[in-house]
């Protein structure tokens, strides 16, 4: 949301999200600069889930706000991001405008050199028919393509160039668009890349008749190994879980941010057992992972995490499928965690 869209709200409302925002950033010790306050304001009004969860995980931790982490806030979740992907945006658009002027700058003298020269040919037929010298007709006609070829070829270069700032345009928008669809921490495809990267694979799914699976990851007892050590190492081992995902799953997958210290990953052609057996070598990888603190070499308790698996079924939402996961997440935490449990699982629990 852009400071623009809220000027769109009513007097009340954003009088009383104001109130709240300066009473939370008196509570939390962060100064009422207007860079802060747009932060807090934003996180009182929900606008943005990813700044809220961010925030809420910092004073769950009872985090400070210190000068760092409020600048940081501001240029991930509302400032300079927002004025860069802008930027990109009204760049490019300049850009395309000039790329446009040019080619039909190119086609107007295209256009009139060819009239100019269709006059000279025409010109030279009737003064042949009038009895002029020949060669003379020839020079003159010859000397107007000359002319007519430079142009081109100057304009040639023009659009070679405008070419080229058109590649750097596509490049750079593709990168913002990439950027709009990682997750700052763990550099994982986030919510917005899962949503349109399911969308895709369930019709695919649905088209071709192929099985198409989820696992939904939680690290076991997380908030404690926070509470013991710290959110900044805990941000880390969130690192190594969003890696140990990632280098277990194919190209054609698609691991994921789903939430704060959940991740997630889409098995396009993998049905249940194949995802639980995908689901299992991640478990087993973080379970063997010894880890070391970086700052001290102390080594650090082992992180397990609990996974639920389960399979698409055709025509249902995506909410439905991650429902069924978390249900089985749910019962892998129940009976124990470091555990790896399927929506089989689930059913035969359910009728036992
Ligand atoms: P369980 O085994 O039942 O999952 O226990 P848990 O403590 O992991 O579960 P709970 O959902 O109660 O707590 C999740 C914790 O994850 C809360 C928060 O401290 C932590 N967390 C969530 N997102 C982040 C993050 O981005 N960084 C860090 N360091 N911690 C996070
Ligand atoms: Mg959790
Ligand atoms: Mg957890």
């Amino acid at each position: 949301m852009t400071v623009a869209a809220f000027d769109t709200l009513d007097y009340d409302y954003t009088a009383s999200v104001a109130e709240t925002a300066m009473r939370l950033m008196g509570e939390q010790r962060v100064p009422p600069t207007p860079n802060n306050f747009h932060v807090w304001f934003k996180y009182c009004l929900g606008s943005s889930p990813e700044l809220k969860r961010t925030i809420d995980i910092l004073i769950g931790n009872r985090r400070k706000f210190d000068a760092a982490t409020n600048h940081d806030l501001f240029a991930t979740y509302a400032g300079s991001q927002i004025v860069a992907e802008e930027a990109v945006l009204n760049n490019a658009s300049d850009h395309l405008h000039s790329v446009m002027t040019s080619a039909r700058q190119f086609l107007t003298t295209a256009i009139a050199d060819n009239r100019t020269q269709m006059e000279a040919i025409s010109d030279v037929t009737e003064r042949t028919e009038a009895g002029f010298d020949p060669r003379s007709l020839v020079e003159s006609l010859m000397s107007e393509l000359a002319k007519a070829a430079a142009r081109a070829a100057k304009l040639e270069v023009g659009f070679d160039e405008k070419t080229r700032e058109l590649d750097a345009i596509r490049d750079s928008l593709n990168k913002s668009e990439e950027r709009a669809k990682t997750d700052i921490l763990t550099g994982l495809p986030n919510r917005r890349a899962l949503d349109e990267f399911f969308r895709k694979a369930q019709i695919a799914a649905m088209e071709n008749g192929e099985p198409l699976s989820i696992l939904l990851i939680d690290i076991d007892h997380f908030k404690q190994f926070n509470d013991n050590f710290g959110h900044a190492v805990g941000d880390q081992v969130l690192r190594l879980v969003a890696k140990a995902l990632r280098d277990r799953v194919r190209d054609i997958d698609l691991p994921a941010r789903y939430g704060g210290e959940e991740l997630i990953a889409v098995l396009p052609g993998a049905n249940l057992a194949i995802c639980t057996a995908v689901a299992e070598r991640i478990r087993r990888s973080m379970a063997e992972c010894q880890i070391t603190r970086r700052s001290t070499g102390e080594i650090l308790p082992g992180i397990t995490v609990s996974i639920g698996v389960g399979q698409f079924q055709f025509g249902e939402a995506m909410a439905d499928l991650i429902d069924r996961c978390d249900r089985a997440l749910y019962l892998a935490k129940k009976s124990g965690r470091n555990r790896v449990v399927s929506e089989n699982e689930l059913n035969q629990e359910m009728a036992g």
